[in-house]
């Protein structure tokens, strides 16, 4: 299929590059800068013999940038350095969403596809911290209001995804395009890098797992759900190709829980030369589990991705990061 993939720079991106070029499509990547493009296009060198071009994203309403089957959207401002919420984070994260599936609506008659990367931050309730008789799926939708947008970078991300996400399940409802739309809805994701311009760049969470290994993580986060991005990358590339069973579907995308301390117990077994550094092994209990249920029969049913275990998505993670963080 020819796929349009916007936020070619990204650390998820890059994965579903790699799965979209190794089973036979054919893609246009979207990015900010040439310089941009010349690194994606330097991670991916090998690859030459499938078709592989770029897009500056100025570009993104050219017509010709949207003659595809597919649209798989990742693009979406995904760090905490704010203080103005509206214009960092919302207005990229909505504003972006629904001018993409405008343009396709208008463009690009020949897209059937598109998949859109949503996020647990568009699922949780952050208002219920412990929350045991609750089992989270992809029926769950945060309540997070605007009010509540603007009190932090991190609300401000959450109600980003949400508010994005419902636009273009509302877009769907109300225009009914030609086009199919699938979201996907991971949480944290860790997993190898596959280029990095800085170290500074490093993706936003994969600094949970580089705190860890350079002792600056104290145990002080609570438990959380994970994947790892080859998974997830996958997960898109099914979603695309599997058109009948994942049209029109919203996916809850993790294999369950980690902690920091399991974190740290797997890099000290695995990277002894670390260990010195690994501070919260020996620190006081860290709760493994979080306070709530996970329900994703629906997925495992539908895309089928095998889940990656913790153990091998953090060695990968600390090979790819440890030499430049
Ligand atoms: P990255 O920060 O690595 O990638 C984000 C991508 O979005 C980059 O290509 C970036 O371009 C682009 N982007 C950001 N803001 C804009 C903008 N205003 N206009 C155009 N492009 C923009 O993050 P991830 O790969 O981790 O995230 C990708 C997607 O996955 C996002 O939608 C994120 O919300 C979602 N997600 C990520 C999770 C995670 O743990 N990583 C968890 C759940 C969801 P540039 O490089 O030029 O800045």
């Amino acid at each position: 299929m020819h796929v349009l993939l916007t936020g070619g720079s990204g650390f998820i991106a890059a994965h579903i590059l790699d799965g979209l070029l190794q089973r036979g499509h054919s893609v246009v990547v979207t990015v900010r800068s040439q310089g941009k493009a010349d690194l994606v296009a330097s991670a991916h060198r090998g690859m030459e013999k499938h078709r592989l071009d770029f897009v500056i994203v100025e570009d993104i309403a050219r017509e010709d940038a949207f003659q595809k089957g597919a649209v798989i959207h990742t693009a979406s401002p995904f760090h905490f350095n704010t203080t103005n919420v509206q214009k960092d984070l919302l207005d990229p994260a909505i504003i972006g969403t629904k001018g993409i599936l405008k343009s396709i609506e208008e463009k690009a008659p020949s897209v059937r596809r598109v998949v859109i990367t949503s996020s647990f931050a568009a699922v949780v309730n952050g208002s219920k911290g412990f929350w045991p008789e609750h089992t989270y799926s992809e029926a769950d939708w945060n309540p997070i209001t605007k009010e509540e947008a603007s009190k932090s970078a991190v609300s401000g991300y959450r109600a980003s995804k949400t508010f994005a996400e419902r636009a273009a399940w509302e877009f769907i409802e109300q225009r009914r395009p030609k086009f199919t739309l699938t979201t996907i809805c991971p949480p944290l994701v860790f997993g190898p890098v596959k280029h990095l311009s800085s170290p500074e760049a490093l993706n936003t969470c994969n600094q949970r797992i580089r705190d860890i290994i350079q002792g600056t993580d104290h145990g002080q986060l609570p438990p959380g759900l994970w994947v790892d991005v080859r998974d997830l990358a996958l997960g898109h590339v099914l979603a695309m190709e599997k058109e009948d069973a994942a049209a029109n579907k919203r996916f809850f995308f993790t294999p369950g829980t980690f902690s920091s301390k399991e974190v740290a117990q797997i890099v000290g077994k695995n990277f002894p030369e670390l260990q010195h550094k690994l501070q919260i092994v020996n620190s006081g209990d860290n709760v493994k589990s979080v306070s709530y249920n996970i329900n994703i029969d629906h997925t495992n049913r539908i895309l089928g991705v095998p889940w990656t275990s913790l153990e091998k998505s953090v060695v990968d993670t600390v090979h790819s990061i440890k030499t430049i963080v």
